[in-house]
């Protein structure tokens, strides 16, 4: 069993008899209750995309870190378009390069008619806080700024600055996040409350702890076929609908070439040990040899056929204008997870080959960036592992490779390596984020403290 440090009594009660209950008025005399408070508070800034919210809710979480003690002339918001980035600079000796908490204000929209409880009013009901963005990711952001604020007014100070990067749309566009990977060159690390995380059993036993550390390149195509058309009663030799049956038919035949690299194969080997049978079997040896029988299997499986290499599958059709007339044009989406280190346009390439075609137009959509697969470096490893077990004692720790996208993505791309490392804990049945009736245990606010205070420390020593 992880260990907690002793909960507050209202937060304790609430937790324990899993009775709807309403928090007594606090002063936030406690971590945990100046957490739980600013969770709250938090989820009541509706920061979806087109609100405009995000400033006010950049303010209110300046506010709370200038309270805390970090220098007003140290705290930055920066408007872009509606959204807004927030950057804050708790100042360390410098005898290291700065490090970089990398979080986001936004959330996913949420259609009030369509939760239980409003979205945009938190709730504190059965154990859980309710609302959006309670997980995904104001959960991550109230932690950390709390363990800034407790390491500030316990005079910690740092051998490295650690730099607060609040992303204001990563949910959407991502121009915040662009805007702040380029800020910081001479950081070394990014630590991302966006990505990895704790996974709980059903009974809330820890059963491993993610720590991402790759994305793969999330990439969008159309592929359509343009024909003169003409009368349906004279049908020529050539109908964009049916060259586009047999390109869609090709490329579902066609699988990319199997990949590994360090992060994968780490994965792989640690989640092979803890995997009964055939498929435990399969990633062990993958991992260890690059087997293509292996690889056979572990691509017949959901869980991970998208940790061996680019995946890409149509996803959506349209074609034709009448039911009597020659189709003009016919166009298929297919929707690529492209493996770290491969570039977006040779990946438009081979499905140029694979169609086979020369009628065909193949066209990358928007503007995907690829990034790379951040080392497993031994002192970010060890500092993850000791945060992580000073709440959960033992817990494997396993490297993961997500299907993308979070703020780390850019953050690869100029150079700088990322790491996600959410301090929530969580069952994956009461995982909601980015669904309805969002909402996160109130029993892991006290061990994210213990994680993020232990990481924080240990990092910036
Ligand atoms: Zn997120």
């Amino acid at each position: 069993m992880p260990h907690r440090q002793p909960a507050p009594l209202a937060l304790a009660l609430c937790t324990t008899l899993l009775l709807a209950c309403t928090l007594p008025a606090r002063s936030a005399t406690t971590p945990s209750a100046a957490a739980l408070e600013l969770l709250e508070k938090s989820v009541g800034f509706r920061t979806v995309e087109g609100e405009g919210q995000v400033p006010a809710y950049a303010a209110y979480l300046a506010q709370q870190l200038e309270a805390g003690g970090i220098p007003k002339a140290d705290i930055h918001i920066e408007r872009i378009g509606e959204t807004a980035t927030l950057v804050a600079r708790y100042r360390g000796t410098g005898r290291k390069r700065p490090m970089i908490i990398s979080d986001h204000m936004d959330v996913v929209a949420a259609r009030a008619e369509d939760w239980e409880r409003d979205p945009f009013t938190p709730v504190v009901e059965n154990g859980y806080l309710y609302g959006r963005g309670a997980d995904d990711n104001k959960f991550d952001v109230a932690m950390v700024v709390t363990t800034i604020r407790q390491l500030k007014s316990e005079g910690f100070t740092p051998d490295r600055d650690i730099i607060l990067a609040f992303s204001g749309d990563e949910e959407t566009s991502m121009k915040t996040t662009r805007v702040l990977a380029k800020q910081f060159p001479d950081a070394e690390f990014v630590l991302n409350g966006d990505g990895g995380g704790g996974r709980l059993a059903s009974d809330n036993t820890p059963l491993v702890y993610d720590l991402q550390a790759g994305e793969k390149t999330y990439a969008d195509f159309d592929i359509t076929f343009t024909n003169p058309g003409g009368h349906s009663s004279r049908p020529s030799g050539v109908n964009a609908i049916a060259q586009l049956a047999r390109a869609i038919d090709r490329i579902a035949a066609f699988h990319f070439p199997y990949m590994r690299n360090e992060l994968t194969r780490a994965s792989l080997e640690a989640t092979g040990k803890r995997t009964p049978g055939p498929l435990g079997e399969a990633m062990l040896r993958f991992a260890a040899t690059g087997d293509t029988a292996a690889a056979a299997v572990l691509a017949a499986h959901p869980d991970t056929v998208g940790q061996i290499g680019t995946t890409c599958v149509p996803t959506m059709l349209r074609g034709g204008h009448a039911h009597n007339a020659l189709p003009q044009s016919a166009t298929v989406s297919v929707n690529c997870r492209i493996f770290p280190g491969v570039s977006v346009e040779s990946v438009r390439a081979t499905l140029v080959d694979v169609v086979a075609d020369p009628d065909a137009t193949v066209t990358t959509l928007d503007d995907p960036t690829a990034s790379d697969a951040s080392p497993l470096r031994a002192d970010i490893v060890a500092a993850v592992t000791k945060a992580v077990h000073a709440r959960a004692p033992g817990l494997p720790i396993v490297p993961s490779m997500s299907a993308g996208a979070t703020d780390s993505l850019h953050f690869r791309a100029a150079g700088i390596p990322s790491y996600g490392v959410s301090a929530l804990f969580m069952r994956s049945e009461d995982s909601f984020a980015h669904g309805l009736n969002e909402r996160v245990p109130l029993a892991a606010i006290d061990g994210a403290l213990i994680q993020w205070r232990t990481l924080l420390t240990e990092l910036a020593k």
